[in-house]
């Protein structure tokens, strides 16, 4: 039996576990703020929804994607990433005709894709991404942006760079795809087999290749920028107009194409410039994707999004030594000595809690310094201390375990007491 862990996937032990919580509290109260709503969809989908959503050529669908036939011959895939179920429920859920337009999702959830694990780079890890759908206003993705860039600055990241671009319109890219295949055809020969094979499917991507990314064709290659047309032009002027209104720093990066295969307009990533962080730099990716509803059989319905990995996000706090202080003291533990005063600490315990204090006691019949003892590194704010002579005189011992100082309390106005404290 292999009583190993999957490579490239991780268990988040309860101290993580903390961490984690805190980020995703962050990431919902920040969402909420936005009117973003969460929309929770199948880890697994029918492996078309990603060949169309995300794209034939694209590095996800080629080589790393878990695809699987269940027992009743389904073409299933554990889902790579989360917009194209997204637009898939937005359209199956006949989303266009709800009332509150644009309609402004999050998730937060698993993503499985086949890859070499490494710093920051597993097969299973946790994906918080946002889609606007239903408004071609460049206002909404300046408040794309503006929402990634809060969830870092949330959980403590100062070295942060903004970097966008615009792919411009379908005219635009057109003409801009026209001219890549002229540059690079003449001499595709000296390119891996996967640019070869986007040379007339999506030239695009191979601007995204890692294997070719010094050849020097790629310095040269023509600039999306030089081919925008007016509205393209225009539009990616108000996203930038708006991100210098709202105070933030970007820079602008014509080589910036990304992810899925119909991006369009605004594109943009999010990387950590902390001194330390690995080799794998961006933290988070998203663009403006109009015709992917169309594409899932829907109405022409504009859309923009980002994803980002809470595997990276942690990564980065840790370069930059994020320190965070986590609310998880226990109220009380019941230190009990003898059977009677353990008998009773059952009852007592059940009143704690049935109160809304969480409370705990030892299990193990340990001495009483042991059980201090666990007290202590529990965090407790106090201690209860119940033997069999306080028992007898019918009250408590209990101890503020910040100031040291101890009371005796009398058990039938025990509740009473303790819910005056607390106030
Ligand atoms: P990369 O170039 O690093 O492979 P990508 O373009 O595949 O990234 P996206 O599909 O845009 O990444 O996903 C958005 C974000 O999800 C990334 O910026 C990164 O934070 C995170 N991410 C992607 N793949 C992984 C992975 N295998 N492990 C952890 N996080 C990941
Ligand atoms: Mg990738």
């Amino acid at each position: 039996m292999n009583v190993k862990i999957p490579r490239g996937t991780q268990d988040i032990l309860p101290e993580q576990v903390k961490l984690w919580q805190w980020i995703e509290a962050k990431v919902r109260h920040i969402t909420k703020k936005y009117r973003y709503e969460e929309i929770r969809t199948p880890i697994f989908e029918h492996t078309e929804i990603f060949q169309r959503g995300v794209g034939d050529t694209t590095d996800i669908v080629q080589k790393e994607m878990y695809s699987f036939q269940d027992r009743g011959g389904r073409d299933l895939t554990l889902r790579p990433e989360g917009t194209a179920s997204v637009v898939r429920s937005f359209v199956e859920n006949k989303m266009f005709g709800h009332p509150n337009q644009p309609i402004k999702l999050y998730y937060m959830g698993p993503m499985f894709r086949y890859e070499r694990p490494q710093s920051g780079r597993y097969r299973q890890f946790v994906q918080f991404g946002v889609e606007a759908l239903g408004s071609a206003d460049p206002a909404i993705d300046a408040e794309v942006i503006a929402l990634a860039l809060e969830i870092y600055q949330a959980v403590g990241l100062k070295n942060l760079n903004l970097v966008i671009n615009s792919l411009g319109d379908i005219e635009s890219r057109l003409k801009h795809r026209e001219a890549l295949i002229n540059h690079f055809k003449p001499r595709i020969g000296e390119f891996c087999k996967d640019c070869q094979s986007r040379l007339e499917k999506n030239p695009l991507r191979i601007l995204d290749c890692k294997v070719d990314r010094e050849h020097e064709l790629m310095k040269t290659a023509p600039s999306i920028l030089d081919y925008l047309n007016e509205d393209s032009q225009e539009y990616f002027a108000k996203v930038r107009q708006y991100l210098d209104q709202l105070g933030v720093e970007y820079t602008v990066d014509p080589t910036l194409v990304r992810g899925l295969d119909y991006y369009n307009q605004t594109t943009f990533e999010i990387m950590s410039s902390a001194p330390g962080f690995g080799a794998i730099t961006t933290l988070c990716g998203g663009g403006r994707y109009n015709g992917l509803v169309e594409e899932f059989g829907g109405p022409e319905t504009p859309g923009i999004g980002f994803a980002l990995s809470i595997e990276r996000l942690i990564a980065a706090m840790e370069a930059e030594q994020v320190e965070v202080a986590f609310d998880d003291q226990l109220d009380f533990y019941i230190v009990a000595l003898g059977d009677k005063a353990k008998d009773y600490s059952v009852k007592l315990l059940a009143d704690l809690r049935n109160n809304g204090f969480s409370a705990d006691r030892d299990y193990l019949d340990r001495k009483m310094k042991a059980q201090l003892k666990s007290a202590n590194r529990l965090n407790a704010k106090y201690t209860i201390i119940i033997g069999e002579d306080e028992l007898e005189k019918g009250e408590v011992q209990v101890k503020n375990m910040e100031s040291g100082e101890q009371k005796e309390v009398k058990l039938a106005e025990f509740i009473d007491v303790v819910q005056q404290w607390s106030k």
